[in-house]
């Protein structure tokens, strides 16, 4: 077993908030040269560029997780990561079908673009991503479980569109994998006693919209292979796997 580098929320030129040259190339360019040995793609409400993405990864030597930053229908965002792209696509089929019927308003929101792997832009998607999608929070862990995938609470210490900001807690009982804090905030002592507490540890991701947040790593997982199964084992502190990170 050893520490990878990791880094589980990243944004592309699908999402509408991040930067259009978040692409393929330069977003593994700059994490191999920071270091990263672990991503996870996670647009908004979509996987649709996951793909590239992991084709580009696989060149580079980097490991890839198709995932996706999942808007409830309480407006809490969750990180959710899967093994295989096809259960990361049978996910976006549910979240699709739970989505208003409506169109992005780009000139508002910004542009959805949708790339390959040589950072070409091969067309857009239509439908508004940003808004919460029909799927209660319980109903989005089970929907992923179900899929063999994780599901993190982003960041957590944020007012907005998180758990914390919703409810001030982590109610009992919902089946998380694992919670996500922010690199740059403030450790709130009683959210992480209610983190310990749940028996999950937390991971400090980017939640990179532009390249330049992709610096230093600052969290790392101590695990055999770089698998959804060992991360599981991780954020429990289970069969000597552990996360570890730095501020
Ligand atoms: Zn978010
Ligand atoms: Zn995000």
């Amino acid at each position: 077993m050893r520490e990878w580098a990791m880094d589980l929320h990243i944004h592309t030129v699908l999402s509408p908030c991040a930067a259009d040259d978040m692409l393929p190339s330069a977003v593994m360019g700059r994490a191999r040269e920071a270091g990263l040995e672990i991503l996870a793609i996670t647009d908004h409400n979509s996987v649709e560029n996951a793909a590239a993405f992991l084709e580009k990864g696989h060149e580079m030597g980097i490991k890839v997780f198709p995932g996706m930053e999942l808007q409830t229908k309480e407006d809490i965002h969750l990180v959710c990561l899967f093994e295989q792209l096809e259960n990361a696509l049978q996910f976006q089929e549910t979240v699709y079908a739970k989505l208003p019927p409506l169109k992005n308003k780009k000139e508002a929101l910004g542009e959805q673009w949708l790339v390959d792997a040589h950072d070409q832009k091969v067309g857009e998607v239509e439908r508004l991503l940003l808004v919460g999608a029909a799927l209660t929070l319980e109903e989005a862990v089970a929907s992923v479980h179900l899929l063999q995938g994780l599901c993190i609470a982003s960041h957590l210490d944020r007012q907005a569109f998180s758990l914390w900001g919703y409810l001030g807690t982590i109610p009992p009982g919902l089946p998380l994998d694992g919670v996500e804090l922010t690199p740059h905030l403030a450790r709130d002592p009683a959210q992480l006693a209610k983190i310990k507490a749940e028996g999950f540890a937390y991971v400090v991701s980017s939640d990179a919209h532009y390249l330049s947040d992709l610096t230093t790593p600052r969290c790392f997982a101590y695990i055999k292979e770089a698998t959804l199964a060992e991360l599981k084992l991780a954020l429990r502190h289970e069969e000597g796997r552990s996360i570890r990170t730095i501020r």
